[in-house]
């Protein structure tokens, strides 16, 4: 029963909101088997575990009115899922409730190629959309790792290997359907390329991570496929050389579309267990989009730049089939690091810094990981200022764990003196918890502020993205 409601609920209103779930549901769209639950316990990474009460399914946006309408009703806490891929304990039910898995809603309603946009369900993946406009010409330009819903990216405000070129989930978004956390349907947002009109509630939502209500439909941007694309690799000695590099080849201003570092540890674990020959060195790996002559001229510069900088090893890539095996590569290279150390628990970082403040920042976080003796990984989507570094620790050993975490915060502190960002496209969830206030001051009373006027019952996704109210 639901009686794992936590002190947001009244326990005698568990009855009440299982019957008015039933009453509004088929059956099959709710779930408080022992294995639904544990499925919904436990985010991608992190070690905070907490089954919800019921794992409820909606299939529409009336579902999911009926639904917040009743835990508005009840209190009850609600944690919107969709892939689950999510980096930081983001949908672990930590108030217990209900668990609302979104995967049911995954149709594209509409492909307006003429409008550049398309209209989405909030579980539709973006592997999924770019498959559907595979005819247009057109696609959706953000990619992170995991095949992410756009719901999710939209909630994380997700970015991935082509933000440098294309911008993030939030450039990228014209108006969203919301469900608010007392069961009100509303659009923000429309179809014009651009406005001005009333405040920009899209961009609130995007980034809320289900903390202010449930995207139920999304109105995407879409961009034009490039008519040529060209991909350059550059190895070093070092890190040290790569970012070097990176810093001239931004600085430049060539059209880069996708700029990736990818240290010689995290190169090993792709060459093990993904089979992709690379040289084991530090590398930077670029590809540009435009038209032909643009891209050749870019892929000499960055040659002729690699070449400056004493790079080890220096070409260029144009076979579609090696670009996107590459890619493919580096989109499962955390996986990889993760089949390097079979058992251990990890941590990644995901701090975002100036361009010109990389080389430092970096270096920093590197001498910080080092302290610690953990196997450490550093995969970057340096192009704009954000980097992994992924630390490994055996799950029972307290000690290491500690050494991780303030290694962490170590890094964290770095990236805010050079005036950057505890995240720069996974977002809080609970693991940044602990920085959100060094990084926004008094501005967390303003989104507190926010969030208690959208949500007064504070059901939506309890315990994420701001840290406790300081009186
Ligand atoms: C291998 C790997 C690589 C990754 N690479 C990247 C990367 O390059 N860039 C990047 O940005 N991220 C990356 N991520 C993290 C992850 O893919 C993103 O955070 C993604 O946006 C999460 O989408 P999801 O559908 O899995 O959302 P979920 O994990 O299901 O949910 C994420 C958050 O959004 C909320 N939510 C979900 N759907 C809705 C909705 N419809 N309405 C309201 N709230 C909702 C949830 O409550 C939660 O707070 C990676 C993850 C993995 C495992």
């Amino acid at each position: 029963m639901l009686g794992d409601m936590n002190d947001h609920a009244d326990p005698r209103e568990g009855a009440g909101l299982l019957d008015g779930l039933t009453a509004s549901l088929r059956p099959d769209q709710l779930d408080t088997s022992p294995s639904a639950l544990d499925l919904h316990a436990r985010g991608e990474s992190w070690d905070a575990v907490q089954p919800p009460a019921v794992v409820v399914y909606p299939e529409s946006t009336a579902d999911v009115r009926r639904v917040m309408a009743l835990a508005h009703e009840t209190r009850t806490p609600v944690t919107p899922v969709a892939a689950n891929s999510s980096l930081g304990g983001h949908t672990v039910p930590v108030a217990g409730g209900i668990s609302l898995d979104l995967t049911r809603m995954d149709r594209v309603l509409e492909i307006a190629a003429d409008d550049f946009l398309a209209v989405v369900q909030p579980a539709v993946t973006y592997p999924r959309l770019n498959e559907a406009l595979r005819a247009t010409g057109l696609f959706f330009p953000v990619d992170p790792g995991a095949e992410a819903s756009l719901g999710g990216m939209a909630s994380t405000n997700a970015s991935g290997t082509l933000a440098v070129r294309y911008g993030v989930t939030r450039d990228l978004l014209l108006g969203l359907e919301v469900v608010t956390p007392s069961g009100r349907v509303i659009r923000t947002g429309g179809r014009a390329p651009k406005s001005s009109s009333g405040y920009a509630l899209t961009q609130l939502f995007c980034g809320a991570e289900g903390t202010l209500g449930v995207i139920t439909e999304l109105t995407v941007r879409l961009v034009p496929r490039p008519e040529a694309v060209m991909g350059a690799r550059a190895a070093f000695a070092d890190v040290r050389g790569c970012v070097a590099y990176v810093t001239d080849v931004i600085q430049s201003g060539m059209p880069v579309a996708r700029c990736e570092l990818v240290d010689a540890a995290t190169i090993g674990a792709i060459r093990q267990h993904l089979g992709l020959e690379l040289p084991a060195l530090p590398t930077v790996f670029l590809e540009f989009h435009g038209d032909a002559a643009s891209v050749r001229s870019a892929s000499e510069l960055a040659l002729a730049l690699a070449e400056e900088h004493a790079a080890t090893e220096a070409s260029r890539a144009t076979d579609p089939e090696a670009l996107s095996a590459l890619w493919r590569a580096r989109h499962q290279a955390y996986y990889a690091t993760i089949a390097a150390h079979p058992g251990m628990a990890n941590v990644i970082t995901d701090i975002a810094v100036p361009v010109s403040r990389l080389a430092g920042v970096i270096e920093g976080s590197l001498a910080a990981a080092e302290r610690t003796g953990a196997p450490t990984y550093l995969i970057g989507h340096v192009g704009d200022g954000n980097f992994h570094l992924v630390l490994f620790f055996p799950p029972d050993d307290g000690a290491a764990h500690a050494r991780v975490e303030a290694a962490y915060g170590e890094m964290v502190e770095l990236a805010l003196a050079a005036g950057g960002t505890s995240t720069g496209e996974h977002g809080v969830g609970l693991r940044k918890l602990p920085y959100v206030r060094a990084e926004h001051g008094d501005a967390v009373d303003v989104m507190w502020a926010i969030k208690d006027a959208l949500d007064p019952r504070g059901i939506m996704n309890p315990g994420k993205k701001l840290p406790a109210k300081v009186n």
